[in-house]
This record gives C-alpha cells, structure tokens and sequence, in this order.
C-alpha cells in the first residue's frame, strides 16, 4: 500500500526557521541567508519523508509565516494599506502578517484567527472592494521546481478556493459567493501553471468541508470544481479533507471529477459510516487518513489494520494517509533526552511518524501480518498497563455532584460585595499578567534548570524581578497589579511541571502562529497537586503593594487543550482531575490573602467541535463545569478574572457567562471590537475587559488611538462593568514598547474618566 502525508512541519527540527526569521525581523540576518536556511529546510524535510519512503510527499507546505496567507498573497489579496507602503515583497507579507511600524508608514497586522480546532493561528485574508483577485505569485511552483531539481517528485499543495472564500473578510455587505467566478478563473490558472511544469499531483485542501455547510456552500463547491476540474489536463487532483468528516457534502464530493479524495478517520465520526453506506468510486484513490497528526501517542496497529480492512472492503485504491498535516506535532523524539525509553516508545512526532505510515503500508494486506516485529513490538503498549493510575483520584473524580460546580452567593450579590472590598476607580487598569520575558530572566531560569545556581539565587533574581515590576506598575499607574510571571516559561507547563501526572519534552515545539511554537506537556496519567504552586511569588508580590496584585493561574479546559491528551480515558475525567488540583491552589491563594484571583481560559475555544451539533455533548457540557469546579469554593468578596485569547465567542456567549467568573478580560482589538455588540445584545453579566490594544504586534498604541477605542466600548458597555487592559500577555513583548505602550493605557483612561 503507497503512503502519503499531508504537510510536514516546516519550523524545523530545533525551530532553525523560527531563529532565522526573527533574525531576520531584528536585523542581524539578511533576506538572503533567510532565504537560504528556509531553501535548506524545505530540503531537509523533503529528504527526511523520502528515506522513510513515503510516495506522496507535499510540496509548498512551508510558509514563512502563515499557508493562508500565501495563499492570499498568491492570489494578489493584499489590501491597500499594505501596498501603499512601497515595501519589497517579502517586507509587505511580514507587514500583513505583524503590522508594520517605520519610516514607511504605520500599519497594523491581518487579523489572526484559530485555524479549525487546532491551536495553529492562521492570518485573516482581506478582500477589499477594490482587490483583483488573480494568480500573481509564483511561491507554489518554484518549490516544485526546487524538489524536483532535487530529485524528488512532489505534490504541491494549497489551500481550496472554497476555504479561502470562506475564511477571508470581504467587503461590508458582500457575500463570498459573489467571488466564485473569479477564484474560479484564479485557480483555473494554478492548475494549468502547474500541468505546465509537469506536476503529476497536486492536493487541494478544503479543510473547511467538515464544518456545518449550507446548501448554497454545497452548491459552489460543485460550481467551483465542476470549472476547475474541466480541463486539468494530465494533472491529478486530490481534493484532501481533515478535522472531521464531511457528512454535508459526501455524496456530491465522491461525484466530482477528483482523482482522489482524502478523509479523515481519525477525528471524523462519521467517516466511515459514510464510506460504507454511500461507497466510494473505484476509479478514484481514496487517501485515508488513520495516523493521527494533532496527537503523539503510537498508533494502535491492530485497531488500524482493522480499520483498513474496513476501508478495503469498499474501495481497492487505498493510500495510507495521515489525518491531517503534521504541523500540529513536534518535529522528532529524536532530541528528547529526558524521557524514559518506556516513555518513548509510547509516542510518536512527525519523523517517528513517517515510519509508522511506512509500516502500516507494509502490514496491511499481509496474512501474517502479527507474526512481524513491528507489530508484534507495537501490540505489546496496548496490552499491558501502563503506569500512572491514582486510584485515590479516580474516586474523587466520580464523587463529584451538581453541588461542586455552583459558586454561591450569585454574580450579582457578589459584584457589589467586591466593588466595597476592593474600592477600584471606575474603568478599572489591568493587565493580563505577564511582563516582558528579557534574556535575563531567561537565563535565570536556564542556570536554574542546569543546577548553575541554587534555589535561593534563583528565588532572589525572581524577586527582584518581581519588585521592580511592582514599582514599575505603581509608577504607571494601574489599579489591578500583576506579579510579572518571571518564574513561568509557559503558562501550561509551569502547572504542568508542578502536577503529577505530566510528562516534559524538551525539543517538542509546535507552530501556533508565525515564528511563535509552543512546547505542549504530555498528560500521561492521573493528575494531582502535592503542594502549592504560585502562592510564595504571589503573597511576594501583595505584601510589596497596597494595591490589590492578582493571583495568576491557567484554568483546566486550557491545560487540557494546550496539552497533548491521553487517548486512554475520556477528556472529561481528565479535566475534572486538573481542575480539582486548581481549585486547591486558587483555596490557597485566597487563604494567603490574594483578593483578585485570575484564572485563565486562554485556548477554552479550542476544542469546540467544528460541528454546532456536538457542542453541548462533547465539549461545552463538561468544559464550563471544570472552569466553575476551580473557583466554587471561593469567599463572596474575592474577585475571579478570567482571559481568553480571542474574542470568537460569539456563539457561545451565553457559556461564557456561564463560566460565573466576575471578570473577563479578552482579545478585541484585532478583530475590530466586533464581539461587543453581542455581549450587549446577550445581557452578558460577568464584568469585561476587552483588549484596548493588540500586543501580538510591535507597534505601539497611541493615546489617542486607545481612547478612541474606550469610547467605542463605552458606547456599548456600561461603565460599572469595563475594565482597561492589553489584549494579552506581555512576555513575548520588549520592556520599552510594553512601557511605552502602558502609559498611554493609563493615560487615555485618566483622560476619559476625567470626562464621565
Ligand atoms: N496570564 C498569561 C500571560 O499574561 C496569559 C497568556 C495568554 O493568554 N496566552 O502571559
Ligand atoms: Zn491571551
């Protein structure tokens, strides 16, 4: 059975791409050697899927920054405002994707959105009145041409035209379908460039096949393909799929002139049913996705043998497949250093997975196939027991009652209870919580990590940290005060590294946007706290300051989602086991006299099925419960703030509410305030705080700029319930754009405050 994988991670196997980059954006590197490394990377990567021989190898699946945006910029979807800068090509697509502040002029960033239900960011592509949408880039096909003269044969990839329809912003008023003939014609013309240069295969991705369709997304669908599809001349098509099934549209996606259609059977339910109740074209290849490419653990050779057999008994042409890129896992184990071999060879990155598909290509079909090594060495994880059971917190788990997730008195009562405790100005100033992350904190937690320097020294630079933040803050003037997250390199694996039942990487970075990856923990097994985790570097920083300094926790539901999941017990019991750990800690910050508590939720949305069908029952149902689990117990007058990244709750606002916080601080800024019309329109009680500026970009706001933006929020929310902050943390910031930028914070609300 031939092999394929749908995209490889392009950041490289020690983030060489990232650095170099970032290099690049600070000056020291020229485009040229960044052009070089990137050229270097695509080859490693090529290489790397071509020893492990995988037939069906992707091309065009590295980015400098974002897939969408290539494909935007492909497409000559570039607004206006970045055009007008007169930058060379690769500045504008920087200037797209983080804003661009200089001699040129000052521009902020696309906005940025999650990609799916994965936690990879992908930039908003904007059409304007005046775009011409057309093929004008030649990105996909010099990285044919550039594998090919490399000897190896690849699939270019890019992103379908329906899915970037979908995803793009259009002019006010405009619905998409009014581009379909001219992304028909756009595409018409990729496809025939790349019969031209000889390609054989080329994947189409439309990702956005697996959310909820209507009838008129269907019909375009088929109007698209049905014209871009006429005359592909010898070119092959594979129109691939992942995320879920495609139960809207299956029967009209297998009657389509494709020569091969890519499913996923691993997140979508219904895949197989669909397969087996509406077959499949035996003239078409079907290419199956059975390896899992968001999670780490080994793939169960017996189940997914099983499952090809499945497979097989509809359709003969069968490609083994992974279910979606591999850019949502770490690039190799190989690194890893720090696991044990038991723990190894329970997981799998994207090289390790490369061997897996080879292996699965080559047992299937084989009657002897559990006589072979490879299966024989995978079975044995899957029959015995693995460590890591806590009985004691099982039993705890299945106690749980109606009772443990009700906080008491309710909101209402409580938000007047904690306007007389805390005695805040109206328009209260905060932040989310982390100050810049300077190569000397860094450093001192690197020296720390390799026994450099001891537990004192280490604790003593933190707090010197910690005070200068304080001081810093009070200059500044904020009301709500934040210890500065020195300590943390990460706001889940900090928790991570303190609970028992996680297990570490040390190489393992996945692409969330951009140059920015994140290092996910592992949930091995049960999960439990032993002793306090924040509360010495918080009680710190209160006794520092008469102004309130807020705890600083990571919520269960983002624990879970920015972890690597176990497969083998359900989601809700894992998240009821974080979030009874949690609601320890938040007891006992309150207890050490910490009266603004924040527990973030930062990534709560990512695992909202794609599907509004399976909300409630398989997610929402446990995930608001496990947020009011962590704070139920808390007194009437300590203040619980959550945050979330993104405002893309409109949907779900109502569950939002429901979380019971007191307080949400939320991004806003970059996707246009566009959120606060729903809280009014939903009554939403919880207090807010929606981001009066974007931190994921260099730029600073002016005061001016930010006040206009209160008055906006004015004009929606009632002042007794706003609160002023940034949209999101600010380690990954630098120390004079963050101050620079906080004063004017400060300075556009004592402005407005003085006119109420
Ligand atoms: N408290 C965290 C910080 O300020 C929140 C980060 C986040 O929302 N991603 O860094
Ligand atoms: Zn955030």
């Amino acid at each position: 059975m031939t092999t394929s994988v749908i995209g490889y991670p392009r950041i490289g196997k020690l983030r060489e791409l990232k650095f170099a980059i970032e290099g690049y954006f600070k000056g020291d590197k020229s485009q040229n050697e960044l052009l070089k490394i990137a050229q270097l990377l695509r080859k490693t990567h090529w290489q790397d899927q071509k020893q492990a021989h995988i037939n069906y190898i992707s091309s065009n699946d590295f980015s400098f920054y974002d897939a969408v945006l290539d494909t935007a910029c492909l497409l000559n979807i570039i607004p206006a405002r970045y055009q007008q800068l007169g930058l060379p090509e690769l500045d504008e697509y920087f200037a797209m994707a983080r804003g661009y502040q200089g001699e040129k002029g000052d521009v902020h960033a696309l906005a940025m959105k999650k990609w799916f239900n994965t936690n990879y960011h992908y930039l908003v592509p904007e059409i304007e009145a005046t775009t011409e949408i057309k093929l004008v880039g030649k990105k996909p096909f010099n990285e044919y041409l550039e594998a090919k003269q490399l000897g190896i044969e690849t699939k270019p990839v890019i992103i379908g035209p329906l899915t970037l329809l979908k995803l793009a912003k259009l002019p006010k008023g405009q619905n998409y379908s009014t581009y379909i003939d001219v992304i028909i014609k756009a595409y018409q013309d990729i496809l025939q460039q790349f019969a031209q240069i000889g390609v054989t295969w080329l994947q189409i991705d439309e990702p956005i096949l697996v959310t909820d369709l209507t009838s008129q997304d269907i019909e375009n669908f088929e109007k698209i393909y049905h014209a871009i599809l006429a005359n592909k001349q010898q070119l092959n098509v594979l129109l691939q799929t992942y995320f879920g099934d495609i139960r809207d549209c299956y029967q009209q996606v297998v009657n389509l002139p494709f020569d091969a259609i890519g499913l996923d059977f691993v997140e979508g339910k219904l895949t197989l049913e669909l397969l087996e109740k509406y077959g499949f074209p035996q003239d078409k290849q079907l290419f199956a996705g059975v390896v899992n490419g968001k999670n780490i653990w080994r793939n169960n050779y017996a189940k997914t043998l099983a499952l090809l057999g499945k497979i097989k008994a509809v359709t003969q042409k069968v490609v083994v497949n992974t279910s979606c890129s591999l850019l949502h896992v770490p690039y190799t184990l190989k690194n890893e250093t720090k696991l044990t071999i038991a723990q190894k060879a329970y997981f799998t990155f994207a090289q390790e997975k490369l061997q897996e598909l080879a292996e699965l290509g080559q047992l299937f079909g084989q009657n002897d196939a559990q006589q072979h090594e490879a299966y024989k060495s995978n079975q044995t994880l899957f029959t015995r027991e693995r460590e890591g059971t806590n009985q004691a917190i099982r039993e705890k788990v299945a106690a749980l009652t109606q009772e443990d997730f009700v906080r008491l008195p309710a909101f209402a009562e409580r938000e007047s209870i904690q306007k007389q405790a805390l005695q805040l100005p109206v328009l209260p100033t905060t932040t989310i919580g982390s100050f810049p992350q300077t190569s000397d904190v860094r450093l001192n937690r690197a020296k720390f990590k390799k026994g450099e320097i001891n537990l004192e020294q280490y604790t003593a630079f933190n707090q010197q940290k910690i005070a200068d933040c304080i001081t810093l803050q009070e200059e500044i003037g904020l009301d709500v005060l934040v210890h500065g997250e020195f300590e943390r390199n990460d706001m889940v694996e900090y928790f991570g590294e303190s609970l028992n039942g996680f297990v570490f990487t040390e190489k393992a970075w996945v692409q969330s946007y951009g140059t920015r990856c994140v290092k996910p923990p592992i949930i091995w097994g049960d999960i439990s706290r032993s002793k306090p985790i924040t509360v010495e570097y918080s009680q710190y920083a209160q006794s520092l300051t008469k102004k309130p300094v807020k705890g600083m926790l990571t919520g269960p539901v983002t624990i879970l989602n920015w972890s690597f999941p176990r497969e083998d017990i359900s989601y809700k019991d894992s998240v009821f086991q974080i979030g009874l750990a949690i609601a320890d800690e938040v007891l006992d910050l309150e207890a050490a006299g910490i009266k603004v508590i924040q527990i973030d939720e930062a990534a709560l949305k990512e695992k909202l099925p794609l599907r509004k069908a399976d909300w409630h029952s398989e997610y929402l149902d446990w995930a608001i419960p496990a947020f009011r689990l962590v704070h139920r117990k808390v007194k009437p007058e300590t203040q619980i703030h959550t945050h979330m990244c993104y405002s893309e709750f409109d949907d779900i606002i109502k569950e939002i509410d429901d979380l019971d916080a007191d307080v949400i601080s939320f991004e806003a800024s970059r996707s246009n305030l566009a959120l606060i019309d729903v809280l009014k329109a939903n009554h939403f009680k919880t207090e807010v705080g929606p981001g009066v500026y974007d931190i994921h970009s260099p730029r600073v706001p002016s005061v001016d700029e930010i006040r206009q933006v209160i008055e906006k929020l004015l004009a929606k929310i009632d002042k007794s319930k706003l609160w002023i902050n940034p949209d999101c943390g600010l380690k990954t910031r630098g120390e004079s754009e963050v101050f620079a930028s906080l004063i004017n914070l400060v300075k556009a609300t004592q402005d407005v405050r003085s006119e109420l």
